[in-house]
């Protein structure tokens, strides 16, 4: 059967998926055609994909794709030198709780909004403390980079060997280059329209970057363009969360142990509680997130508006429970908008045929989508090439359950 796939995204849902269906046993051998369009001018991986956290676990949710998508991701590292080629490796994973020890600047700047990764695990929103654990301040002993003298508790959340992580920009650039390799061709250009004779998907319009119409025909259109995925297809119940990040270089000669820690950080003066999330990265760079807030989304992600205060925010935030981080360099700071799913749930994985036969959705993945990645790329892979998802049970998570 000759395929015309179009890609919408070049996140890691389009990315990965681009990835996978380039692998697919029939691909090389029949006449399928595999196109990726993404709307950044600096090509894939500038949003959210490229600007998250990076961690890969095994108790992400929902479980359904949680579990294949783990499995599949130490097969690509395994296959394709993830070590070497993003950041792949065991990390070690924990709640923190403490004080900080300068007092931050004005209170009522910065989101509110939790990014909700704590979900997954068995005490729901907090890894489940026991009263020993509570009253034991001890860190680990190689989680030097953190003020004991600041630490009210310290819990692994989950057991070793179910918590990973990766660079994210260099795990969808790498399978942007992989799909590229495979013959996937790139297009870049923002998608303006899913063209559909008689409610099936024909095709796809786009502007190219000399800001010309182009229309590419298609035969399958898997729409993974994130936050931006109602623009296209408004009966998707998908809102966008802004959220800010910052990167911290160390000062030469520190060397920050691999730990990837969910605070609760409490003002000593004003009772307020804040609750970045702390990744070290193998390049021992250090990573750091706040919470999220309703900043409307732009056109596109080239046009997303960074506010400096909000940065400022988690710098100092982390800085106040860390010498290594408050001597080190902020070498970036930057937003970047989750996709959720408003009616809650998601993310949305499967043929939307009510909306048009041939239209494929892959979106939604809140704080999830990076682990989530290569569950939802191989069962969009399987759906699209075999005519049906055999990798998981996926119903709950079908268009036609949640649109
Ligand atoms: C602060 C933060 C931390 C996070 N940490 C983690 C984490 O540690 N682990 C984890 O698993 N997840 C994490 N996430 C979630 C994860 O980043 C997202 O779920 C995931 O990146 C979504 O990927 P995507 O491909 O759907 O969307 P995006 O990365 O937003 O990609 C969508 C792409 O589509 C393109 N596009 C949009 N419209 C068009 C159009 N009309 N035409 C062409 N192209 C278009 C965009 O330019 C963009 O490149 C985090 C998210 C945030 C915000």
């Amino acid at each position: 059967m000759a395929r015309e796939i179009v890609i919408i995204g070049g996140g890691i849902i389009g990315c990965t998926t681009a990835y996978y269906l380039s692998r697919h046993p029939s691909t090389s051998s029949s006449s399928t055609k595999i196109y990726l369009i993404e709307a950044s001018e600096h090509g894939p991986a500038q949003g959210a994909s490229g600007k998250a956290g990076g961690l890969v676990a095994r108790w992400a949710y929902p479980k359904e794709i949680a579990d294949i998508s783990f499995d599949e991701h130490v097969k690509l590292a395994t296959e394709h030198n993830g070590k070497e080629r993003w950041g792949w490796r065991y990390v070690n994973c924990g709640s923190w709780e403490g004080r900080r020890e300068v007092a931050p600047p004005e209170e009522g700047i910065g989101g509110t909004k939790s990014l909700e990764k704590t979900l997954g695990l068995p005490g729901g929103q907090k890894p489940i403390r026991s009263k020993r654990a509570r009253m034991a301040n001890h860190l680990p002993k190689d989680l030097l980079w953190l003020r004991e003298d600041l630490t009210d508790s310290y819990v692994p959340v989950a057991k070793e060997g179910s918590t990973a992580q990766v660079h994210p920009y260099l795990f969808t650039t790498s399978m942007f280059e992989l799909a590229k390799t495979n013959g996937v061709q790139y297009l870049n250009g923002k998608v303006t329209s899913i063209v559909c004779t008689e409610d099936v998907v024909t095709g796809v319009e786009y502007t190219n970057r000399e800001g010309e119409t182009e229309r590419i025909f298609a035969t399958h259109v898997i729409l993974a363009a994130g936050a931006w995925s109602p623009t296209l297809v408004n009966e998707l119940p998908i809102t966008a969360t802004r959220a800010h990040s910052i990167i911290i270089r160390p000062k030469e000669g520190v060397t920050i142990a691999p730990y990837v820690l969910f605070t609760e950080i409490v003002n000593f003066k004003t009772s307020a509680h804040r609750s970045p999330e702390i990744y070290a990265r193998p390049d021992n760079e250090i990573y750091a997130c706040g919470p999220g807030d309703d900043y409307p989304l732009p056109s596109t992600v080239d046009d997303v508006v960074v506010d400096p205060l909000s940065c400022d925010l988690i710098y100092s935030d982390v800085s106040g429970i860390s010498h290594e981080l408050r001597e080190g360099t902020v070498e970036k700071r930057q937003a970047c908008y989750l996709p959720t799913v408003s009616s809650g749930g998601g993310p949305i994985i499967g043929e939307a045929a009510r909306i048009a036969k041939g239209l494929f959705i892959g979106t939604g993945h809140t704080c999830w989508g990076i682990s989530n990645a290569p569950g939802t790329a191989r069962a969009l892979t399987e759906l699209i090439m075999n005519g049906k998802i055999e990798c998981a049970d996926l119903k709950k998570l079908h268009p036609s359950a949640i649109l």
